[in-house]
Protein backbone atom coordinates (compact mmCIF):
# COMPACT_ATOMS: atom_id res chain seq x y z
CA UNK A 1 0.00 0.00 0.00
CA UNK A 2 3.07 2.87 -0.57
CA UNK A 3 1.28 5.20 -3.23
CA UNK A 4 3.47 4.51 -6.47
CA UNK A 5 5.77 7.85 -6.52
CA UNK A 6 6.96 9.80 -9.81
CA UNK A 7 9.37 12.63 -9.16
CA UNK A 8 10.67 14.95 -12.15
CA UNK A 9 14.21 16.07 -11.99
CA UNK A 10 14.79 18.91 -14.38
CA UNK A 11 17.71 19.71 -13.20
CA UNK A 12 19.37 23.10 -14.31
CA UNK A 13 17.16 23.17 -17.38
CA UNK A 14 13.98 25.15 -18.49
CA UNK A 15 12.88 28.62 -19.86
CA UNK A 16 9.37 30.44 -19.29
CA UNK A 17 8.44 28.87 -22.94
CA UNK A 18 9.65 25.25 -21.96
CA UNK A 19 7.91 25.17 -18.36
CA UNK A 20 4.98 26.37 -20.39
CA UNK A 21 5.40 23.64 -23.08
CA UNK A 22 5.88 20.87 -20.32
CA UNK A 23 2.90 21.70 -17.75
CA UNK A 24 0.59 22.22 -20.98
CA UNK A 25 1.89 18.49 -21.58
CA UNK A 26 1.31 16.95 -18.37
CA UNK A 27 -1.48 18.73 -17.74
CA UNK A 28 -3.60 17.06 -21.84
CA UNK A 29 -1.84 13.78 -21.03
CA UNK A 30 -4.19 11.46 -19.81
CA UNK A 31 -2.44 10.29 -16.35
CA UNK A 32 -3.22 7.32 -14.39
CA UNK A 33 -4.77 8.04 -11.22
CA UNK A 34 -3.40 7.08 -7.86
CA UNK A 35 0.00 8.09 -8.75
CA UNK A 36 1.61 10.89 -6.86
CA UNK A 37 3.69 13.21 -9.07
CA UNK A 38 6.09 15.36 -7.85
CA UNK A 39 7.95 17.93 -10.54
CA UNK A 40 11.42 19.60 -9.62
CA UNK A 41 12.10 22.70 -11.97
CA UNK A 42 14.66 25.29 -11.27
CA UNK A 43 14.06 27.26 -7.97
CA UNK A 44 13.25 30.24 -10.20
CA UNK A 45 10.16 28.24 -12.49
CA UNK A 46 8.55 26.89 -9.11
CA UNK A 47 6.10 29.44 -9.09
CA UNK A 48 5.04 29.19 -12.48
CA UNK A 49 5.35 25.28 -12.63
CA UNK A 50 3.43 25.55 -8.97
CA UNK A 51 0.54 27.81 -10.57
CA UNK A 52 -0.46 25.94 -13.81
CA UNK A 53 0.29 22.54 -12.90
CA UNK A 54 -2.82 20.57 -12.37
CA UNK A 55 -2.30 16.90 -11.16
CA UNK A 56 1.04 17.10 -9.00
CA UNK A 57 2.89 18.72 -6.84
CA UNK A 58 6.26 20.75 -6.61
CA UNK A 59 9.83 20.07 -5.90
CA UNK A 60 12.76 22.14 -4.71
CA UNK A 61 16.60 20.34 -5.80
CA UNK A 62 17.90 21.92 -2.63
CA UNK A 63 18.36 24.31 -0.03
CA UNK A 64 20.75 25.23 2.43
CA UNK A 65 21.05 23.56 6.06
CA UNK A 66 20.04 27.48 7.41
CA UNK A 67 16.52 29.55 7.93
CA UNK A 68 17.77 32.56 6.40
CA UNK A 69 20.80 34.62 6.52
CA UNK A 70 24.19 35.50 4.74
CA UNK A 71 24.43 33.08 2.51
CA UNK A 72 24.34 34.44 -0.90
CA UNK A 73 22.62 32.24 -3.51
CA UNK A 74 20.92 29.82 -1.27
CA UNK A 75 17.17 29.40 -0.57
CA UNK A 76 16.14 27.97 2.51
CA UNK A 77 13.28 25.58 3.41
CA UNK A 78 11.16 28.12 5.39
CA UNK A 79 11.05 29.86 1.99
CA UNK A 80 9.91 27.10 0.30
CA UNK A 81 7.38 26.93 2.85
CA UNK A 82 6.30 30.40 2.73
CA UNK A 83 5.80 30.03 -1.38
CA UNK A 84 3.56 26.75 -0.81
CA UNK A 85 6.20 24.30 -1.53
CA UNK A 86 5.67 20.73 0.12
CA UNK A 87 9.24 18.72 -1.39
CA UNK A 88 12.77 19.17 -1.71
CA UNK A 89 15.17 16.84 -3.05
CA UNK A 90 18.19 16.55 -1.25
CA UNK A 91 21.76 14.54 -1.55
CA UNK A 92 21.33 14.63 -5.14
CA UNK A 93 24.51 12.74 -6.69
CA UNK A 94 25.18 16.22 -8.66
CA UNK A 95 24.78 17.80 -5.43
CA UNK A 96 27.90 15.28 -3.76
CA UNK A 97 30.07 15.04 -7.04
CA UNK A 98 29.42 18.43 -8.46
CA UNK A 99 29.41 20.74 -5.11
CA UNK A 100 31.31 18.85 -2.68
CA UNK A 101 28.28 18.17 -0.51
CA UNK A 102 29.31 15.60 2.46
CA UNK A 103 26.45 12.88 4.36
CA UNK A 104 27.01 15.26 7.18
CA UNK A 105 25.75 18.47 5.09
CA UNK A 106 22.82 16.51 3.80
CA UNK A 107 21.99 15.22 6.62
CA UNK A 108 21.85 18.05 8.61
CA UNK A 109 19.34 19.72 5.54
CA UNK A 110 17.17 16.37 5.70
CA UNK A 111 16.92 17.35 9.62
CA UNK A 112 15.89 21.35 8.87
CA UNK A 113 13.76 20.65 5.83
CA UNK A 114 11.61 17.89 7.65
CA UNK A 115 11.48 19.99 11.12
CA UNK A 116 9.98 23.16 9.16
CA UNK A 117 6.97 20.60 7.40
CA UNK A 118 8.86 19.55 4.42
CA UNK A 119 8.90 15.92 2.94
CA UNK A 120 12.60 15.06 1.32
CA UNK A 121 13.70 13.20 -1.70
CA UNK A 122 16.45 11.71 -0.40
CA UNK A 123 19.13 10.19 -2.81
CA UNK A 124 21.38 7.74 -2.78
CA UNK A 125 23.38 5.70 -4.90
CA UNK A 126 27.30 4.09 -5.57
CA UNK A 127 29.38 4.90 -7.77
CA UNK A 128 30.73 2.51 -11.01
CA UNK A 129 34.02 2.26 -8.94
CA UNK A 130 32.39 1.30 -5.68
CA UNK A 131 29.87 -1.02 -7.59
CA UNK A 132 32.87 -2.87 -8.82
CA UNK A 133 34.40 -3.09 -5.83
CA UNK A 134 31.36 -4.58 -4.42
CA UNK A 135 30.95 -1.61 -2.18
CA UNK A 136 27.18 -0.75 -3.31
CA UNK A 137 25.17 -1.64 -0.20
CA UNK A 138 28.74 0.02 2.23
CA UNK A 139 28.12 3.03 0.18
CA UNK A 140 24.33 3.85 0.36
CA UNK A 141 23.84 2.24 4.21
CA UNK A 142 26.53 4.50 4.69
CA UNK A 143 24.31 7.86 3.14
CA UNK A 144 21.85 6.37 4.81
CA UNK A 145 23.35 6.06 8.91
CA UNK A 146 23.85 9.79 8.05
CA UNK A 147 20.24 10.90 8.07
CA UNK A 148 19.03 8.35 10.40
CA UNK A 149 21.91 9.75 12.88
CA UNK A 150 19.99 12.79 13.17
CA UNK A 151 15.95 11.76 11.90
CA UNK A 152 13.85 9.27 13.69
CA UNK A 153 10.68 10.13 11.92
CA UNK A 154 11.01 8.61 8.42
CA UNK A 155 7.60 9.18 7.43
CA UNK A 156 7.61 12.01 5.33
CA UNK A 157 10.85 10.47 3.50
CA UNK A 158 10.99 9.29 0.24
CA UNK A 159 14.10 7.18 -1.16
CA UNK A 160 16.01 7.55 -4.33
CA UNK A 161 18.05 5.17 -4.93
CA UNK A 162 20.13 6.70 -8.17
CA UNK A 163 23.53 4.58 -9.26
CA UNK A 164 25.96 7.39 -10.08
CA UNK A 165 27.12 4.89 -13.43
CA UNK A 166 23.01 5.27 -14.66
CA UNK A 167 22.39 8.74 -13.90
CA UNK A 168 22.71 10.46 -17.73
CA UNK A 169 24.32 8.05 -19.24
CA UNK A 170 21.88 5.97 -21.04
CA UNK A 171 23.06 2.33 -18.72
CA UNK A 172 20.19 1.48 -16.97
CA UNK A 173 20.59 -0.56 -13.80
CA UNK A 174 19.11 -3.68 -14.74
CA UNK A 175 15.66 -4.65 -13.03
CA UNK A 176 17.03 -7.04 -11.03
CA UNK A 177 19.94 -4.63 -10.11
CA UNK A 178 17.81 -2.30 -9.10
CA UNK A 179 15.45 -4.47 -7.32
CA UNK A 180 18.67 -6.27 -5.06
CA UNK A 181 19.76 -2.75 -3.85
CA UNK A 182 16.22 -1.66 -2.82
CA UNK A 183 15.78 -4.70 -0.76
CA UNK A 184 18.84 -4.36 1.14
CA UNK A 185 17.63 -0.71 1.73
CA UNK A 186 14.48 -2.07 3.29
CA UNK A 187 15.90 -4.32 5.26
CA UNK A 188 18.70 -1.61 6.54
CA UNK A 189 15.42 0.10 7.39
CA UNK A 190 13.89 -2.31 9.18
CA UNK A 191 17.14 -2.93 10.90
CA UNK A 192 17.60 0.57 11.65
CA UNK A 193 14.51 2.94 12.06
CA UNK A 194 11.89 0.21 12.39
CA UNK A 195 9.86 -2.09 10.92
CA UNK A 196 6.77 0.27 10.04
CA UNK A 197 9.44 2.65 8.10
CA UNK A 198 10.37 -0.66 6.28
CA UNK A 199 6.83 -1.16 5.37
CA UNK A 200 5.96 2.21 4.81
CA UNK A 201 8.82 4.31 3.05
CA UNK A 202 8.78 4.27 -0.63
CA UNK A 203 12.08 3.78 -2.44
CA UNK A 204 12.88 4.92 -5.96
CA UNK A 205 14.74 4.08 -8.58
CA UNK A 206 16.67 6.69 -10.56
CA UNK A 207 19.15 6.71 -13.34
CA UNK A 208 18.65 6.49 -17.26
CA UNK A 209 14.72 5.47 -16.57
CA UNK A 210 12.81 6.03 -19.82
CA UNK A 211 9.50 4.83 -21.43
CA UNK A 212 11.15 2.01 -22.66
CA UNK A 213 12.74 0.70 -19.25
CA UNK A 214 10.49 1.51 -16.57
CA UNK A 215 7.45 -0.98 -16.70
CA UNK A 216 9.99 -3.55 -15.95
CA UNK A 217 11.83 -2.02 -13.21
CA UNK A 218 8.84 -0.67 -11.70
CA UNK A 219 7.56 -4.24 -12.34
CA UNK A 220 9.87 -4.99 -9.01
CA UNK A 221 8.56 -6.03 -5.09
CA UNK A 222 10.71 -3.02 -3.48
CA UNK A 223 10.60 -0.29 -6.26
CA UNK A 224 8.01 2.39 -5.63
CA UNK A 225 8.26 4.81 -8.29
CA UNK A 226 11.00 6.88 -10.32
CA UNK A 227 12.96 9.83 -9.99
CA UNK A 228 13.54 10.93 -13.87
CA UNK A 229 15.77 13.07 -15.20
CA UNK A 230 16.36 14.01 -18.93
CA UNK A 231 12.95 11.72 -19.91
CA UNK A 232 11.22 14.37 -17.80
CA UNK A 233 11.90 17.42 -19.96
CA UNK A 234 10.10 14.63 -22.85
CA UNK A 235 6.13 13.75 -22.97
CA UNK A 236 7.49 10.04 -22.73
CA UNK A 237 7.44 11.31 -18.73
CA UNK A 238 3.94 10.90 -18.98
CA UNK A 239 3.80 7.33 -20.15
CA UNK A 240 6.66 6.91 -17.12
CA UNK A 241 3.58 8.02 -14.92
CA UNK A 242 1.43 5.94 -15.88
CA UNK A 243 3.67 2.41 -15.54
CA UNK A 244 2.80 3.28 -12.10
CA UNK A 245 1.75 -0.52 -10.46
P1 LIG B 1 18.53 10.68 -15.80
O1 LIG B 1 17.11 10.14 -15.78
O2 LIG B 1 18.73 11.77 -16.79
O3 LIG B 1 19.54 9.58 -15.88
O4 LIG B 1 18.76 11.39 -14.36
C1 LIG B 1 18.39 10.70 -13.23
C2 LIG B 1 18.45 11.65 -12.09
O5 LIG B 1 19.51 12.11 -11.71
C3 LIG B 1 17.18 12.05 -11.45
O6 LIG B 1 17.41 12.75 -10.27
Amino acid sequence: TRTFFVGGNWKMNGSVAAVSTLVDGLNTASLKQGVEVVIAPPALYIPAVQSSLKAGHVAAQNIYSESKGAFTGEISAEMLKDVGVQWVILGHSERRHVFGETDELIAKKAKHALGVGLKVIFCIGETLQEREANKTTEVVFHQLSAVAQVVSDWSNIVIAYEPVWAIGTGKVATPVQAQEVHHDIRVWLKDHVSPQAAENTRIVYGGSVNAGNCQEIGRQADVDGFLVGGASLKPEFADIINAAQ
